[in-house]
């Protein structure tokens, strides 16, 4: 996919050199009776990207749900800037500079993409990555703008997806499986943006499974394992560890 690359700004925030920007402490959720997660901690720093890998069903998506305020944890704290925002909503989150993509995302189909976007309301921190280009123009879709949502191809949507979470201008964005189902070609364009982001200074939590696009992404790596952390460190040393092979070789083996 041939995208205008326009340039992100971010101006500097001495805050942000202090401490992390996001820290999960001992998150757990649990669903009636069956635990999702069990006492996940991890930390983002401002222009630092931590993937998080696992197999299906490991907790992922959920850990992003209870760490964007979808779901209220069983659990554990999470910390933006230092802020206990533990149980907040989404909504609140997204004001607040947190802000996620979807594994599954539904844009409103009826309108286009520029209303999907416009629909997004800053966050109260959006003076920090500003994209130049405006999310639309950054992403590579504002050659579609006007162009009704249904009419796009998945890995538009995708990208829309991308765009509509950049609207809110966050300073944490976690994203989930914004490669699944792309072609190579759009595979390496958004490598290139959550890239991009992050040298912006956004810390970015990112879930994939493609490992050639997590090397182009991220700093380190969680290993999610039915709902708990088994390993958290260097990706090459990820896929060098035992546990952590064990586990995806028993998934590719059903
Ligand atoms: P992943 O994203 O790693 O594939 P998920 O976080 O989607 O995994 O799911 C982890 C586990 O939690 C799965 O067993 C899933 O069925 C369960 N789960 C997720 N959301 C809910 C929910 N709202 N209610 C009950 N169980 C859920
Ligand atoms: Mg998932």
């Amino acid at each position: 996919m041939a995208a205008p690359e326009p340039a992100v700004g971010a101006q500097a925030s001495e805050a942000s050199d202090v401490a992390a920007l996001l820290e999960v402490k001992g998150l757990s959720k649990a669903f009636g009776g069956f635990q999702a997660l069990s006492e996940i901690s991890l930390e983002v720093s401002a222009g630092e990207a931590v993937g998080l890998v696992g197999p299906n069903g490991s907790g992922k998506t959920t850990l992003i749900n209870v760490v964007s305020g979808v779901y209220k944890p069983s659990g554990g704290t999470v910390l933006l800037r230092g802020e206990d925002v533990t149980g907040l909503g989404s909504h609140k989150l997204c004001r607040l500079g947190l802000n996620r993509t979807f594994q599954n995302p539904r844009p409103l189909a009826g309108l286009t993409v520029a209303e999907n976007v416009a629909l997004v309301r800053p966050s109260r921190h959006s003076e920090r990555a500003v994209l130049e280009g405006g999310p639309l123009g950054f992403v590579g879709l504002d050659r579609v703008a006007s162009r009704r949502v249904s009419a796009l191809t998945s890995g538009e949507q995708k990208l829309l997806d991308l765009a509509r979470a950049l609207a809110a201008r966050p300073e944490v964005l976690l994203v989930d499986e914004l490669g699944a189902g792309l072609n190579p070609g759009e595979l390496d364009h958004v490598a290139g943006l959550l890239r991009r982001l992050k040298d912006a200074g956004m810390a970015l939590v990112v879930v994939e499974h493609l490992m050639g696009f997590l090397e182009q992404v991220v700093d380190t790596v969680t290993v999610l394992n039915a709902g708990m952390a088994i390993f958290r460190g260097d990706l090459r040393a990820a896929v060098a560890d035992r546990r952590v092979v064990e586990v995806f070789l028993g998934e590719h083996q059903g």
